[in-house]
């Protein structure tokens, strides 16, 4: 068998062109202009480079982005206060603050001075609880996990009474996803850097999510044949034919599992693309709040 490829950039392209006509009718029926404000601390080159792939993405769906660059050396205080501004100002309907935070800062307690009702990113305690519970509802979730999930509906893949596996436990990643997976009635099994024989575990999954950070980990033997296999990881390794003398890879070996998989998403060009995508959805979706939409 030979996989179908998920492609991530299709479908965020798709999700896109679908918010900016939502965009448009908001702006001409209600009046409503959705704000996204990017809080952006020290000069990280890889948050730089995100927030402004964030930005330029908000203006090609017509969301008005404010962009607040604070100093590497910011003071608790400062980056708080900043917080606390912008969950006043009503222009403003989802707060992104970019991570990782210079380590001075208390990152816990930045995430919790946002008002959940611009937490965009999903990532306040009150919203993760949510997620955490049965029956409850967090008015946001992660946008990273929110891709995976909209890639699997999308591609038409059935959720309910599947056996689920997830590599990986982190608060970013494996445990919001293994939550929403959960919600949606999937059985799950998280798996960690202290799982046992990992091969037989995700051997069961009828949907794999592969988030543990190391290039092309999970083999074709580790994949039921007819698996839908979600690739979050993004790995640099060295490639020296490449110009940049690397290339990205996921933590699924792509050429072997594609044999053994029903569908499977590329890196890159899989699960990337879907993160930025469901942060606008989610600004769009607090600006429709707002307005009693
Ligand atoms: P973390 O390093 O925070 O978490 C990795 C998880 O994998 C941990 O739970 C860890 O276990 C587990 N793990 C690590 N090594 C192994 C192993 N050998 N066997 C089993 N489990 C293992 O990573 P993130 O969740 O932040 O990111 C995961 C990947 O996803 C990365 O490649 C990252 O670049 C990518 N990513 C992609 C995004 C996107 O496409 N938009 C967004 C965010 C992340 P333990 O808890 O026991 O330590």
């Amino acid at each position: 068998m030979t996989a179908q490829i998920i492609d991530g950039k299709a479908i965020a392209a798709a999700i896109q062109a679908e918010l900016t006509e939502e965009v448009q009718r908001l702006k001409e029926t209600h009046g409503v202009v959705p704000g996204l404000a990017t809080v952006l601390v020290g000069e990280n080159p890889a948050s730089i480079t995100y927030v402004k792939m964030k930005r330029k993405r908000s203006a090609e769906v017509g969301i008005r982005s404010f962009g607040y660059e604070l100093p590497a050396d910011a003071s608790q205080e400062e980056v708080e206060g900043l917080v606390r501004e912008l969950n006043a100002n009503p222009e403003i309907h989802g707060i992104l603050v970019q991570l990782p935070l210079p380590r001075h800062l208390n990152e816990e307690a930045v995430l919790a001075a946002i008002s959940i009702e611009k937490d965009v990113d999903g990532f306040h305690p009150i919203n993760i609880g949510r997620l955490a519970m049965k029956g409850r509802e967090p008015l946001f979730v992660p946008c990273t996990p929110a891709g995976v999930i909209e890639l699997l509906d999308r591609t038409g893949v059935e959720i309910e009474g599947k056996e689920a596996v997830v590599l990986g436990r982190s608060n970013i990643v494996g445990l919001p996803v293994s939550m929403l997976l959960l919600h949606r009635n999937a059985t799950v099994t998280i798996c960690h850097s202290r799982t046992r024989d990992l091969p037989a575990v995700t051997r069961r999954a009828d949907i794999l999510v592969a988030a543990v950070g190391r290039p092309q980990m999970v083999k074709g033997d580790w994949v039921k044949p007819g698996a839908v296999v979600i690739d979050v990881g993004v790995n640099r390794v060295e490639d020296p034919t490449a110009k940049r003398g690397y290339r990205l890879v996921g933590d699924v070996d792509f050429e072997e599992v594609r044999e053994v998989a029903s569908a499977i998403t590329p890196v890159p060009g899989g699960v990337g693309p879907m993160t930025i995508a469901m942060l606008l959805t989610n600004t769009v979706r607090s600006a429709k709040r707002a307005a009693g939409l």
